[in-house]
């Protein structure tokens, strides 16, 4: 990668303001995709909340793609909207007219040559006037299908190609591929025009605060590494649970399913986290580095059938409400045997977690929206309490809350006031919102300002991306063999055989 600029102090930023406190340079952000859901909900109003914090330069532009007959002021009007609804910040009609200064919009289709060749002067000309610098940022927030198309484009338009003291990013959004073949495809394509150090890889589950907390929760203390491994934890269970449907995004659901959608990415990564040896440092060799280690150690279970279950949602109620079940959601085929719900039971096979077994389940529609990766530690080996005095003790558990309500608690047995020696679970909690005044920033906010400053740590390295696929290909392929998801209510924690799952194991799953 060609050497960026001289690091750029930005004199709009509260030196106290100690949250991010790392600023972009001078660049250019172009936004394909600009009018999807994505764009609007999530990256319009993490770019202005950066802008709002001074985290980035004054001369930032953005310049939005799209096929609509637009002028810029068409593109700034749809980023108003999107800023004013969902900014995590208060609007400040200074920041917004500084942000507007820099907003360019091209239109275009993706197979027009022509589009991309006025792209190609508008960045050359946003140089001349606002001293970006030939840095710039690709941002494909556009469907799957378009990666090749758009990264193409660049190449032959040397969009692509960073000239001497400058840099070119591209950053891709999940789904990387839909198996391995098709990540590898993916890959090929894209590095045969960007180098890997210039592919930014967005996982926004890295970029929550939470996330990043298993690393500190680890490697800032010294209580839980003793108690880290297989000695102590009896298993792991990692949960994401949503309480929506599939809403209007049936095209890009059917055929791919949780286990894909989510757990591919999401929970795989948050596995690697919990399970990783300490990197040498936090620079994003070495911690992809221990990463990989720990997917590559992942074992699957003997058994796919009895050690995965997979599910879809029927009919049901949530929350007092009345919700119909997948396969009557808009656009779904009456057929359709896409998991909604996807468990699975894995090992981490080495010396720190041989015989641990890791939970994951992820699912739609279950009764309520958590995100938590729990660690069980095993039960006590004796208990010098008489049986009558004492309640059936739980076992210790320490569960980090990714999602919503952040933040971190601890299950410890713990003496009932009273004259008799009776000990009951207790919880002990750390929450955000309680210990920090600052809220904290969107993940996409973080992963943004890294993309621009060009930090990678947070951005899964391709070999990750494989090394999942790799999990769960074959966990796929056994389920597109071996029948239909098995039913489960809306509103109910899934499918039976996920319980059965653990049942079999003497566990179950945290009631959430
Ligand atoms: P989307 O709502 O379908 O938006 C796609 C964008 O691409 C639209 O702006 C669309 O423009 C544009 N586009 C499509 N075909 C085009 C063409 N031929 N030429 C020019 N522009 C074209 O998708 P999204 O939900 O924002 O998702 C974007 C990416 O993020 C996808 O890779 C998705 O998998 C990923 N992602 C999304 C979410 C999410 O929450 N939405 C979460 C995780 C990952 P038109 O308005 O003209 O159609």
């Amino acid at each position: 990668m060609a050497a960026g600029p001289e690091p750029w102090v930005n004199p709009l930023r509260d030196p106290r303001d100690k949250r991010l406190p790392r600023v972009a340079g001078p660049c250019v952000l172009v936004l394909f995709g600009v009018t999807g859901d994505l764009a609007k909900r999530k990256l319009l109003p993490a770019i202005y909340d950066l802008a709002n914090r001074g985290l980035l330069p004054p001369g930032f532009s953005l310049v939005g793609f799209a096929r609509r007959d637009w002028e810029d002021q068409d593109f700034a009007q749809l980023t108003h909207d999107a800023v004013k609804e969902h900014a995590r910040t208060p609007f400040r009609e200074e920041v917004w007219k500084q942000l507007r200064e820099g907003m360019v919009f091209v239109p275009g289709e993706f197979n027009d040559d022509g589009a991309f060749d006025a792209l190609a002067m508008a960045l050359a000309e946003i140089d001349e006037t606002r001293g970006t610098g030939g840095n710039y940022a690709f941002y494909l927030s556009v469907p799957p299908k378009f990666f090749p198309l758009v990264v193409q484009q660049l190449k032959r338009t040397k969009l692509a190609d960073a000239p001497e003291g400058s840099w070119r990013r591209v950053v891709i959004e999940k789904p990387f591929g839909h198996d391995l073949e098709s990540a590898r495809e993916l890959n090929a394509i894209t590095n045969a025009v960007f180098p890997e150090s210039s592919v930014f890889r967005i996982d926004h589950y890295l970029g929550k605060e939470t996330v990043q907390n298993i690393l500190a929760l680890r490697f800032a203390n010294t209580m839980w590494e003793p108690l880290w491994n297989r000695q102590f934890v009896d298993h792991v269970q990692i949960t994401m649970a949503e309480d929506i449907g599939i809403g209007g995004r049936a095209g890009y659901y059917d055929g791919i399913g949780a286990a894909r959608d989510v757990i591919q990415n999401h929970l795989l990564q948050l596995l690697a986290l919990v399970a990783m040896e300490d990197p040498v440092s936090f620079d994003a060799e070495s911690l992809r580095r221990e990463k990989e280690k720990v997917l590559r150690a992942v074992k699957l279970p003997d058994d796919l059938e009895l050690g995965t279950a997979r599910g879809q949602y029927v009919a049901g109620w949530q929350g007092g409400v009345k919700v119909k079940g997948y396969k009557e959601e808009d656009a779904i085929p009456a057929d359709s045997r896409t998991d909604t719900y996807a468990a699975m039971k894995l090992e981490v096979a080495n010396r720190r977690w041989a015989g641990v077994p890791f939970y994951l389940r992820a699912g739609k529609r279950l009764g309520r929206r958590v995100t938590e990766v729990a660690l069980i530690f095993q039960r006590a080996p004796h208990l010098p309490f008489s049986e009558t005095q004492t309640e059936i003790l739980g076992q210790n558990a320490l569960v980090i809350r990714v999602q919503p309500d952040e933040g971190v608690t601890v299950r410890f047995g713990s003496k009932v006031p009273g004259t008799a020696m009776e000990v009951r679970d207790v919880l002990m909690d750390f929450a955000y919102g309680e210990s920090f005044i600052e809220s904290s920033p969107e993940a996409y906010e973080r992963l943004l300002l890294d993309v621009l400053i060009g930090d990678p740590p947070l951005f899964p390295h391709q070999r990750e991306v494989e090394l999942s696929w790799e999990i769960l290909d074959p966990i796929e392929r056994h389920w597109a063999e071996h029948g239909a998801p098995e039913d489960y209510p809306a509103g109910s924690w899934g499918p039976p055989s996920a319980d059965e799952l653990m049942a079999r194991d003497g566990r179950a799953w945290r009631r959430l």
